[in-house]
């Protein structure tokens, strides 16, 4: 058998994801590294094909539905019987992905990136082996002194019997016909914000949760009022529920169609045209053979990185969701921190992946460069929207004591709500609380909910991020009417 030629390359990333792009293109586009993307399915991975970029669209659809019907308090004349066509819509937004997938790949072109559309896996310590996605299985092996895991995460179904009839947020964004009756399982920000847009659009849907509130990392006031408030609108929240023990397929077909019959441990049952499963993602390590170059592992399956996201192998780097919430402590041994209410988003990935690229090739000045994953601001696309920045109450009153610290917290109806009749003003509230530390009232902690607050946040984060003070905010000039001006006049 003639001998496998193997190419060789500077920088090797596996993912062309968020992460796995971000670092590739900053590896090569600005210091000339000859890198090599490796992707076995769609360009720009998760957030552009199955997360951030199609939910939001999604979100969006939805948020004008809410629109319209605020336009009647407003004099507008809408009709009370308007028609969407949801196949519409999701034909426009997969010819957008198509657009963004291209997009993707032209960066990687321009910017000098080789492409290798297939599924890597370790032959050697350095060595993959990469077998087409083409149709072909060819396989290639290539070599290099840095290797970058950027191999995302998937959803996890669970081991109920007849749980494939049900679908996950990748299955969501299939859906063509919109069921009548869903409903959701599981209470992170996957699960909220896919029964928000679908509740907002007139989806019956029901949550089922283990506990009493869901976005359980988040700050109890985020917790509270956000499940209340799905609950006011119409969404039945089944609390404390015990799981399901079997879905039943009753009847195939799409939207409407198709019924499923959910049993649950306790013997209760519901009958739905379509279940989401949102209890979770894990890592995609399953083929990458890392046992092969010795890159350990959690026992969630989680790549374990250092803050400087090396892992235990030499010259073998992870990041962003295959890498989960895992992380060494520096100078320690391979013990597993988390990261508190910190949610795993495209733009850490994308961060974290720009970092090592200027550690790794760039000048002498980035030789330390790492991501600092303190105070990085989160938004949940919920209807409204969650926006969260550093420690919860519990973990700052854990941290710096009950005594060393300030609680500001306001609550109120956001002016856009002023001609909506008093019951629909009670499910509309807009809450903040922003948590000061010691003498000086460093602000360690923001939490908002209302209308906007996502845009809202991005700003007040650079302000968290620099360390600012109630001081400070209170010395920035309010900008009035708007519903941000109460950050900076809170007593
Ligand atoms: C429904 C949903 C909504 C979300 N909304 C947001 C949001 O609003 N904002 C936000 O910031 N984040 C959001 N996220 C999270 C965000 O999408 C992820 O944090 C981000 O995409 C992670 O980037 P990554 O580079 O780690 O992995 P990914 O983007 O998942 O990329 C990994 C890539 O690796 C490829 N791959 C895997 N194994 C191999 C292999 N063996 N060989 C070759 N290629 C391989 C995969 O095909 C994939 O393309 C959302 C996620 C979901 C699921």
């Amino acid at each position: 058998m003639a001998p496998v030629e193997t190419k060789t390359y500077d920088y090797i990333v596996i993912g062309g994801g968020s992460g796995g792009s971000g670092s590739a293109r900053r590896a090569s586009g600005w210091y000339g590294a000859k890198t090599l993307i490796v992707e076995s399915g769609r360009s720009g991975g998760t957030c552009v094909n199955v997360g951030c970029v199609p939910k939001k669209m999604t979100w969006n659809f939805a948020s004008i539905n809410e629109n319209l019907h605020a336009a009647r308090h407003y004099g507008y004349a809408v009709d009370d019987n308007i028609k969407f066509d949801y196949a519409y819509f999701k034909s426009i937004r997969d010819s957008r992905i198509q657009r963004l997938n291209g997009a993707y790949e032209n960066n990687w072109g321009k910017e000098g990136i080789d492409l290798v559309h297939g599924r890597a896996r370790f032959v050697e310590p350095k060595v993959i082996e990469v077998t087409s996605t083409d149709g072909s299985e060819t396989k290639t092996r290539y070599t290099a002194k840095h290797f970058l895991i950027a191999a995302g995460g998937h959803p996890i179904i669970p081991g109920v019997e007849g749980a494939e009839h049900g679908i996950t947020s990748d299955g969501f964004f299939e859906i063509e016909e919109l069921p009548k009756k869903w409903a959701v399982v599981g209470a992170g920000y996957i699960a909220v914000e896919l029964a928000g847009v679908l509740a907002a659009v007139g989806v019956e849907t029901h949550m089922f949760i283990r506990g009493d509130t869901f976005l359980r990392k988040f700050d109890p006031m985020i917790q509270e009022t956000m499940t209340a408030r799905y609950e006011a609108v119409g969404i039945k929240i089944h609390r404390q529920h015990k799981g399901f023990k079997e879905v039943q397929l009753l009847k195939e077909g799409k939207g409407a169609e198709k019924v499923l019959k959910l049993i649950g441990v306790e013997g209760d049952e519901i009958e739905v045209n379509e279940l989401l499963w949102a209890i979770g993602r894990a890592p995609e390590v399953e083929d990458l053979k890392l046992e092969i170059p010795g890159v350990k592992q959690a026992r969630s399956g989680h790549i374990i990185v250092d803050a400087f996201q090396n892992t235990s192998a030499e010259g073998i780097y992870a990041l962003g969701d295959v890498t989960g919430q895992a992380e060494l402590t520096p100078g320690k041994s391979f013990t597993t921190i988390y990261l508190g209410n910190f949610v795993l988003t495209r733009e850490v990935a994308i961060a974290a992946g720009r970092q090592l690229s200027n550690r790794l090739f760039g000048p002498p000045e980035f030789k330390t460069a790492k991501l600092s994953y303190e105070n990085i601001p989160t938004v949940v696309f919920s209807h409204p929207e969650v926006g969260t920045i550093g420690l919860t109450e519990p973990q700052a009153r854990q941290r710096f004591g009950d005594d060393k610290i300030k609680i500001y917290k306001t609550k109120f109806t956001n002016m856009f709500y002023d001609f909506f009749p008093d019951e629909e003003k009670k499910h509309n509230p807009t809450q903040m609380k922003i948590i000061c530390a010691g003498p000086e009232e460093k602000v360690v902690g923001l939490h908002i909910l209302g209308l906007g607050v996502g845009e809202m946040l991005q700003g007040f984060g650079v302000a968290v991020k620099m360390g600012a003070t109630k001081q400070d905010f209170d010395s920035c000039v309010a900008i009035h009417p708007t519903a941000a001006e109460e950050l900076v006049t809170m007593r």
